[in-house]
């Protein structure tokens, strides 16, 4: 779109590769917030730091609009160790950017350095900085601190990398991109007692075998066939291996529910504790349960997806996708979607090198996506606050 993003590339592709060397966990994002608090106020943006614990949230006002909108971009690295050879490959043992978070970080910075010079739209623009969108709750803290009654948003939107998609390709999809993530608990509990002698206790396993094979009918008789729904057990707790003559008092059983709207996820919700408590009947046992919410579905609106659209078409032309299947994975910017009109968008990748994906030890983001996820960005401001 315009030369000052290209003369900017090469500081940025810097800039993501230092980030990429030196990458830190959820909450402990000190050296990247200082940085981007760094590069904003250098740019004559209004800056605000510590939300929701190391966030940062940047202002840029032009104009006389009265519309202000907000960008969204996830600073957080994860626990795993890096295991392809690069120039910058991380400085820190079991710290890696492997969900490429540093190039969502330099995307903004890149959006944010471009629209300070150009000034080319009229209203307000926040810059949102996330710490621990890895599973644990930066968005939601930052909500709680505040973020949305300091800093107004008329519309909220996020950008993932997607290998997969070429750099120069874009999915921009109304309704569900990422299902909702919670977990469950249940308890069953019996009487414990000599394994040759059954029928003098209650026996909790052969209950949880019961519990274990009725689960998937949520999903395959209870749920719309035309609902997605996921409901795993993922961990089984009971007796011990060394004592094979014991019936245990209790099992203990978990996992996880994902769901791409609200009502199925109030369903497995639902429907998983009734199974739960009808299996301990049958049983003549007791049950504990607990439901726990963590992250809500990420579900696009129609006028932010129409926006987003209509920039991405300027930026990307006939490479922008209107279809693109959701993920199962979550992300907690469906926190910030609960706030206002939200849209969440894929951005290219290109192909996943040696098979590394999301979360891979050899993942890396691609330098080459960072000049049209920064005209995207740019492009969405200059259509969304055209004044
Ligand atoms: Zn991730
Ligand atoms: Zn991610």
């Amino acid at each position: 779109m315009s030369e000052p993003i290209a003369d900017d590339l090469p500081f940025l592709t810097a800039l993501r590769r230092d980030l990429h060397a030196h990458p830190e966990l959820g909450f402990e994002e000190e050296r990247t917030a200082g940085i981007v608090a760094r590069l904003l106020e250098e740019a004559g943006i209004a800056v605000h730091r510590g939300l929701g614990g190391t966030g940062v949230v940047g202002t840029l006002r032009a104009g006389s609009g009265t519309r202000a909108i907000g960008l969204r971009a996830d600073m957080d690295a994860l626990a795993m160790p890096e295991t392809a050879d690069r120039p910058y490959k991380s400085k820190f043992a079991g710290r890696m950017h492997a969900c490429g978070h540093d190039g969502h970080t330099t995307l903004l910075i890149g959006a944010a350095r471009a629209l300070a010079k150009s000034r080319n739209f009229s209203g307000t623009v926040h810059f949102i900085f996330q710490p621990a969108e890895e599973g644990l709750g930066g968005a939601r803290r930052m909500v709680e601190d505040g973020l949305f009654r300091l800093f107004r948003c008329d519309a909220v939107y996020g950008l993932h990398n997607m290998p997969g998609l070429d750099p120069d390709e874009i999915a921009v999809v109304e309704g569900p991109q990422l299902a909702s993530s919670d977990s469950w608990h249940v308890t069953l509990r019996g009487m414990g007692t000599h394994g040759a002698k059954p029928h003098l206790g209650r026996d909790p396993i052969t209950a949880a075998g019961t519990f274990l094979a009725a689960l998937q009918t949520i999903v395959g008789r209870v749920v719309d066939p035309l609902q997605p729904a996921v409901v795993s057990a993922c961990s089984v707790q009971a007796g011990n291996p060394k004592a094979l003559n014991v019936i245990p008092d209790m099992v203990e059983i978990g996992g996880t529910a994902r769901a791409y709207s609200p009502q199925v996820r109030d369903q497995l919700e639902e429907e998983i504790g009734r199974l739960a408590q009808g299996t301990a009947a049958m049983f003549a046992l007791g049950a504990e349960y607990r439901f726990q919410r963590r992250i809500p579905p990420v579900v696009n609106h129609p006028d932010a997806t129409s926006r987003a659209l209509g920039a991405a078409r300027d930026v990307f032309g006939d490479k922008v996708r209107t279809a693109f299947p959701p993920s199962t994975a979550g992300d907690d910017f469906a926190f910030f979607g609960q706030q206002a009109p939200a849209c969440y968008v894929w951005l290219g990748n290109g192909p996943a090198v040696d098979g590394a994906l999301h979360h891979n030890t050899a993942y890396d983001f691609n330098d080459a996506s960072i000049g049209p996820g920064v005209r995207f960005w740019t492009r969405l401001v200059e259509r969304e606050l055209a004044g």
